[in-house]
């Protein structure tokens, strides 16, 4: 991974014809960090919202080496990147002969599953082993979130006990609880809501869990969604932790992707062309920005433009555009708004900021495009949940800067108590 101080120094010395991924590894230093400071318990990251051999080194580097997987390419990735970790196999579905591969030849022993027959599947594939951890998946409520992901899996709360029982009966290891508050979560009380209907289901088994696993959903900072400080998810976390019906002994564990890694990368893309308000880049949906298109996200963006072999940053006056990614697919459209210069045109390059998090995990080779090279810089990123950001990019109507403020008023008052 070649190395530049900042991207502007990318766009001065190299001009790249193609999107580039901008990756800020100080980033994930810092909130690994940060999760093994505040989190009592232990912390698996959750490899699909990033799963670049740079992300997987740099949270080993830093503590984190715990991981959630949920495919054998993702176990190979982590043994590869990060030897020795421990890793757990939290996809509710899996395969046969990837339990058996898990099992035999990568040294997991963390499972996780929502009904008898995934249960049965795991006792098989793995010859009746005696040494799992079996973690069963709660579907619980996920009103506070931006993605659910209580559709798909997890057993209703009120069906759960019989499969308690049952996978308590299965090991003489550890039997844990495991559930999803949902993607982006911004409502701190959604973890001590779901310890509550996690507590409920296993007094009715009438048995004690090993392992509370309160799954990912930590937010980050995104242009119009200002998420409480990651503390107050803390705080939530223990409460109810403290309220369950659970032995002194009993483990916690989290899964955070997004929160580890939605602030260390972005994008560096070219614009192709300017109709009026829509700009047409060399960068779109089917590659990094997903859910820009598919969620209406507006990601931070900043302009630089080259002049004389040279390269500066354009600020305001801001207007609001939309992009087209250079797909020929109509649904390759941003609709933003992204608040950039007046005067954007052709050549121009913009990077957008926050795609950390299932932004470069998301590219797609469709219509021949996808292909991105991946640089590191050493700058900060555009915004933070951990007090790190640089100046706002969006200047004038900054909702993105007044996140940052917050957070980080909200971070000195508490250090200070
Ligand atoms: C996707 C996922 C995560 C990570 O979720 P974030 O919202 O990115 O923190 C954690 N655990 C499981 C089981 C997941 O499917």
């Amino acid at each position: 991974m070649q190395r530049y101080h900042t991207p502007l120094d990318l766009v001065r010395m190299r001009a790249p014809e193609r999107p580039v991924a901008i990756a800020r590894p100080d980033a994930v230093s810092v909130a690994a960090r940060w999760f093994q400071d505040n989190f009592k318990g232990d912390v698996f990251y959750a490899v699909k919202a990033n799963p670049s051999p740079w992300v997987i080194e740099t949270l080993a580097a830093n503590g984190v080496t715990s991981f959630d997987v949920a495919s054998i390419r993702e176990i190979e990735l982590v043994a590869q990147h990060a030897p020795g970790s421990r890793m757990a196999f939290m996809h509710p579905v899996k395969s046969r002969a990837a339990i058996s591969a898990a099992y035999f030849d990568h040294g997991v022993r963390t499972f996780s599953l929502d009904c008898h027959e995934e249960l049965d599947k795991i006792l098989d594939a793995t010859g009746g082993a005696k040494d799992l951890n079996l973690m069963v998946r709660l579907a619980v409520s996920a009103d506070g979130a931006a993605y659910s992901l209580a559709g798909k899996f997890g057993i209703d709360p009120l069906q759960a006990p019989s499969l308690l029982l049952a996978a308590r009966r299965a090991t003489q290891e550890l039997m844990g609880v495991a559930f999803h508050v949902g993607s982006q979560c911004m409502r701190p009380t959604a973890y001590q809501a779901a310890m509550t209907q996690a507590s409920r289901a296993l007094v009715r088994a009438g048995v004690f869990a090993d392992v509370v696993d309160v799954g990912g959903g930590f937010p980050s900072v995104y242009p119009g969604m200002t998420p409480p400080a990651l503390e107050d998810y803390m705080d939530s976390i223990e409460r109810g932790f403290a309220e369950m019906m659970v032995h002194e002994t009993t483990e916690l564990w989290c899964e955070p992707g997004r929160a580890l890694v939605a602030e260390a990368s972005s994008v560096l893309a070219k614009v192709e062309l300017r109709k009026g308000d829509a700009l047409y880049l060399n960068e779109g949906s089917y590659g990094t920005m997903f859910d820009a298109a598919h969620a209406k996200w507006p990601f931070p963006v900043k302009m630089m433009r080259r002049q004389d072999d040279d390269a500066h940053e354009v600020e305001g006056p801001l207007k609001p555009y939309r992009f087209y990614g250079p797909t020929c697919d109509s649904i390759d459209h941003m609709p933003g708004p992204f608040w950039l210069p007046e005067d954007v045109r052709e050549g121009d390059y913009i990077e957008i900021g926050m795609l950390g998090a299932y932004g470069v995990a998301m590219s797609t080779g469709f219509n021949g495009f996808g292909e991105v090279e991946t640089i590191s810089v050493e700058d900060a990123p555009m915004a933070s949940m951990y007090g790190l950001a640089r100046r706002s990019i969006a200047k004038p109507r900054s909702d993105l800067q007044n996140v940052v403020k917050l957070s980080r008023a909200r971070g000195k008052k508490r250090r200070k108590k």
